[in-house]
């Protein structure tokens, strides 16, 4: 297993199996890593700023902030919709 495969599920497990934003059980398959604060703005590498979450919502926060992140995750009051779920069950995006 590759180093980062290796970190990757050590975090996962860590998080309880679930993806950190949406709370959706994520297969390690699906999930990837994601700096809250963007390597480029002075994030660590460390476990006080990697999580593990879908690759999709992950591509949703490519290069928000912190604040752009937290703004989301509480606009959709805990409930953040699972994008991998959502393409296939039908689960709709808010519309901000
Ligand atoms: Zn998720």
């Amino acid at each position: 297993m590759a180093k980062n495969a290796s970190a990757t599920k050590r975090r996962l497990f860590l998080q309880g199996g679930v993806c950190f934003y949406c709370r959706e059980p994520l297969a390690l398959s699906d999930a990837t890593q994601d700096y809250v604060i963007a390597k480029s703005l002075g994030g660590s590498d460390g476990d006080d700023n990697l999580v593990v979450c879908c690759r999709s919502i992950n591509q949703y926060f490519v290069n928000c902030s912190v604040k752009m992140k937290l703004d989301t995750v509480l606009k959709y009051r805990g409930k953040l919709p699972c994008l991998i779920k959502g393409a296939n069950q039908g689960v709709r995006v808010l519309e901000i």
